[in-house]
């Protein structure tokens, strides 16, 4: 059932089709409802990831991101559309390692003229997990609107026993059709949690209490039930212009290891990369080698951004490093792969020297 009805590219409105699959199962009437209150409108925009995923026979555990389109998610699930008044297209179908800037420029411009055309009050994003974070980042950077945007994925394929994409979807409708979710930046459900865009990370390869923000905490919780925001005050984001079309600047993220030489950095400058981001060690740190080539590599203009593999806490700038003499910027709290995200958008704005790029990692 689920294959026969995927689309892409297409728009479905899906209450009719959802209220179909679910008759015979009790759902809870919304407080919208029983106040008699419009209910809010919702798009949701499928990319693809294991929430979307089906059972492959190749392991017991195996399976293909991407299969089942956004619309037969949404129809599969109880009660959904009691939240809300549900349409959903597709922007890709693809497991989130494969993300990429087409994409990415695919949603911001579905999301643009969704806004523009006052079409909904919230976006849902399915996507997968693996690189959530950096879309919810960049997303955090383009998008100048105080609408929800919610991004949900899944640790368990759409075929598993427990598969938990259904109750994060349903989580995530209900983030993003609230009106107290309004102008708190981009938002990232799963597992009953609610995280800011700059501060959320995937922490566990296979457990569904995968997504944390060590350095910030959740900005909320949400279950069937209930939602609720903590104090904390929203990141942002720098809300940097997008060029008309991809590819962004070529930005590279360059690991840092015991018995480390300048190869690698070496390498980055020839392959023709605009910025280089390092993933240090402990503070942001790097062998001698590497810090030497990172500092030639700035001196020819590339733009260098300590950040560290460590998976918390503050880069430090001029510690061990001597940031200021070498023309470096620290990623503060920004793991490198958002660090990454945000020094694309930054050279694509011609933001460059050392000073104003670390003004923008500043910038919550
Ligand atoms: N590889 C998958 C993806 O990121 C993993 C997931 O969605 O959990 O698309």
């Amino acid at each position: 059932m689920l294959h026969a009805l995927r689309s892409t590219h297409s728009t479905r409105t899906i209450v009719g089709l959802a209220a179909a699959l679910m008759i015979g199962l009790a759902s809870p009437v919304s407080a919208q409802q029983a106040s008699g209150t419009a209910l809010a409108k919702v798009l949701v925009l499928g990319t693809g990831g294991t929430i979307a995923g089906q059972a492959n026979a190749r392991a017991g555990n195996a399976y293909d991101s991407g299969k089942v389109s956004a619309a037969n998610l949404i129809a599969a699930i109880p009660g959904i559309d009691k939240l809300a008044q549900i349409s959903a297209e597709q922007i890709s179908s693809i497991g989130s390692q494969d993300m990429n800037d087409k994409v990415w420029f695919d949603l911001v411009k579905r999301i643009r003229a969704a806004i523009d055309n006052k079409e909904v009050d919230g976006i849902v994003i399915t996507h997968g997990t693996d690189t959530m974070e950096e879309t919810a980042f960049f997303l955090q950077n383009v998008l100048d609107t105080d609408m929800p945007v919610v991004l949900v994925g899944s640790m368990r394929p759409s075929t598993a026993i427990g598969a938990d994409g259904p109750a994060n979807l349903y989580d995530a409708m209900r983030v993003a059709s609230a009106p107290e979710s309004r102008g708190r930046g981009v938002l990232v459900v799963l597992n009953d949690t609610i995280h800011g865009a700059r501060w959320v990370q995937k922490t566990n390869t296979t457990s569904v209490q995968t997504f944390r923000s060590p350095d910030a905490g959740p900005v909320g919780y949400v279950d069937t039930g209930s939602l609720r925001f903590l104090a904390a005050a929203p990141a942002k984001g720098a809300k940097l212009k997008l060029p008309d079309a991809p590819p962004l600047p070529r930005v590279d993220i360059i690991y840092s290891h015991a018995n480390m030489d300048a190869a690698e950095v070496e390498d980055a400058v020839k392959r023709g990369a605009k910025g280089i981001v390092l993933a240090g060690v402990g503070d942001g740190n790097s062998s001698k080698g590497a810090i030497d080539a990172l500092a030639a590599a700035a001196k020819q203009g590339v733009v260098v951004v300590r950040s560290t593999r460590v998976g918390s806490g503050y880069v430090n700038r001029n510690v061990e490093v001597e940031d200021d003499k070498l023309g470096f910027a620290v990623s503060l709290d920004l793991n490198p792969q958002k660090a990454r995200v945000l020094l694309e958008l930054l050279i694509a704005n011609g933001i460059t020297d050392p000073k104003s790029v670390q003004q923008a990692f500043a910038q919550p």
